[in-house]
């Protein structure tokens, strides 16, 4: 197969489709994508949503619990232990197949009517406010697995403890406001870095203790904004910056950030990897155009957060094993198109929310189940007749939106169906847009609440006042644990409410998305593709200008 330019149908921009795609298409039995990467990527992002919490009642119980969804979110939600248990059957939603309508109608009817579980949660401890795997002692952690005595942990972290305000890291402990942390204690306001410990304000650092305000140092101590100094003078420097006040760390981050400036950044964050194209990939192979990638990913493409998976295409968030899988979202499975949830298991087609299942086709809510189609059983034979008919009636009556966007067959479900507002999602944190972008373009938009609080002790008013587009929360408290934290650390009281934190914290983040660039070190040729954009301020190397600099 020749490369072919196509227009997306989406945002109207041309992009290409390689060769080597064409033949993943083929094997995977699925047309070539109308979308672009970007907009796939959207699409699928549109259906997550990480951190909005609400309270609401069960519908089944009438216990009061938390959820996902909003309060005036139109579907049944039930907490998750019941959702689990057998007081109810996801089969007697179960219907047939019906010729005279698109099937992601008929599949969105379905995914209204069923119950959902309030949240995805297991082993979750005295943790107010929080979901995920094994957290104990927690507040406001969403998407985590393995967290104690920590808080505003968004996602996604894994092994965390005593730690507050952090945006992807492992292994951490006493961390605050950071991002892309690994195998760290006590630090604060850092990005990119690995085996550090007591330190502030590092950028692109290894193995570094007692530091302050450095960028791109190895095996280092006792430095502030890269210079040297002996234990006793950093001692006395740092107590004249004195960042445990608001205007020292302020005046300490502004000279941070003009450093980081004067340093060459590496082109893109990979470590240990062969034949490789993104940012944040570790100890992989094979995979082009993924960010967040690492345990042995192998030949994977349009990825983003994939943990130890292969030969996929358009994932968001995949881990465990999870094998041959085209446009879908949190998955474990094998074999898996155009789904959302799909936990243990293999051949699962255009399904929502699916533990240990096989052969099932526009399923939502099972477990355990084989030979399905919208819930409804069949046996092997009828089922794999079924479903042939299925797709080629997906080609002939494809599902139109109300933009004039066709799906068919293999494409990922449409936003419109989406339980969530755009500002509620992962769209929003790596996509931002704002109110006006959103509706223009005929997505929801949900206002933040309680604009009412009352400024009194305990309650803080967010600097961003609700002005901005991170779901402003306008006022937050102040946690016991984290004054009492705040304090061990020598930190400052934090002005903005936790999600406009978040957000800012998203923001040091690079895109997700490549361009092609030249090394600018005066005289290298070297190109490569990079997620730092041309109109950067960053000066950006490639791999052996960099090493030759900085490691
Ligand atoms: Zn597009
Ligand atoms: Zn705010
Ligand atoms: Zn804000
Ligand atoms: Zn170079």
């Amino acid at each position: 197969m020749q490369q072919e330019t196509k227009n997306c149908q989406n945002c109207k921009k041309d992009f290409t489709i390689e060769p080597d795609d064409f033949a993943f298409y083929e094997k995977m039995k699925v047309p070539a994508p109308t979308w672009c990467p970007d907009c796939r990527m959207m699409r699928r992002m549109m259906w997550r949503n990480d951190r909005m919490l609400y309270k609401r009642k069960c519908d089944a119980t009438g216990a009061d619990i938390i959820s996902i969804f909003a309060p005036d979110a139109p579907y049944k939600i039930y907490e998750a232990e019941y959702w689990r248990s057998d007081a109810w059957d996801p089969m007697d939603y179960g219907r047939d197949y019906d010729f005279s309508a698109p099937f992601f109608v008929q599949f969105n009817k379905l995914f209204t009517e069923i119950p959902h579980p309030n949240l995805v949660q297991k082993n979750v401890v005295n943790s107010e406010f929080s979901y995920g795997l094994n957290l104990k002692n927690c507040y406001w952690v969403g998407g985590s697995d393995g967290a104690e005595d920590s808080a505003y942990l968004f996602s996604p972290i894994l092994q965390a403890r005593n730690c507050f305000d952090l945006h992807s890291a492992g292994d951490v402990e006493y961390c605050y406001d950071s991002v892309d942390i690994e195998k760290s204690s006590g630090l604060r306001f850092c990005q990119n870095c690995v085996a550090c410990s007591d330190s502030w304000l590092l950028y692109d650092c290894r193995n570094c203790t007692s530091c302050f305000g450095c960028v791109g140092l190895r095996n280092k101590n006792f430095h502030i904004f890269n210079k040297s100094y002996s234990r006793e003078e950093y001692i006395k420097e740092i107590e004249k910056i004195s960042p445990s006040t608001f205007e020292g760390i302020l005046r300490a981050k502004e000279k941070f950030n003009e450093l980081k400036l004067k340093f060459p950044h590496k082109f893109a964050n990979i470590q240990k990897s062969e034949n490789v194209t993104g940012d944040d990939i570790l100890n992989s192979k094979d995979c082009k155009y993924c960010f967040n990638v690492k345990n042995d990913t192998q030949n994977c493409k349009y990825g983003f957060r994939i943990l130890g998976a292969k030969d996929g295409h358009d994932a968001t968030i995949a881990w465990g094993g999870a094998e041959q899988f085209y446009d879908s979202e949190s998955i474990t499975a094998s074999r898996v198109v155009g789904s959302y949830v799909a936990w243990g298991g293999f051949d699962i087609f255009h399904s929502y929310d699916c533990y240990d299942c096989n052969n099932i086709f526009g399923c939502v809510g099972l477990r355990n189940k084989s030979y399905c189609v919208l819930n409804k059983q069949y046996t092997k034979r009828e089922y794999e007749e079924l479903v042939q008919k299925i797709i080629a009636h997906m080609y002939e009556m494809p599902y139109v939106d109300p933009k004039g966007s066709t799906y068919k067959y293999g494409d990922f479900f449409p936003p419109e169906f989406s339980p969530f507002s755009y500002n509620e999602t992962i769209a929003q944190d790596y996509l931002p847009k704002t109110k006006e972008e959103v509706l223009k373009v005929g997505f929801k938009w949900r206002e933040s609440e309680n604009k009412q609080y009352k400024i009194t002790e305990g309650i803080y008013e967010c600097e961003h006042k609700g002005k901005c587009n991170d779901h402003c929360a306008t006022a937050f408290r102040i946690v016991p644990q984290e004054l009492q934290f705040l304090k061990k650390m020598g930190l400052p009281l934090p002005r903005l409410c936790p999600f406009c934190r978040q957000a800012e914290r998203i923001r040091l983040k690079n895109p997700l998305h490549l361009w092609y660039r030249q090394c600018m070190k005066p005289g290298c040729q070297n190109e490569f593709e990079t997620s730092y954009s041309l109109d950067r301020p960053e000066i950006v190397y490639c791999e052996s200008c960099y090493n030759n600099e900085v490691a």
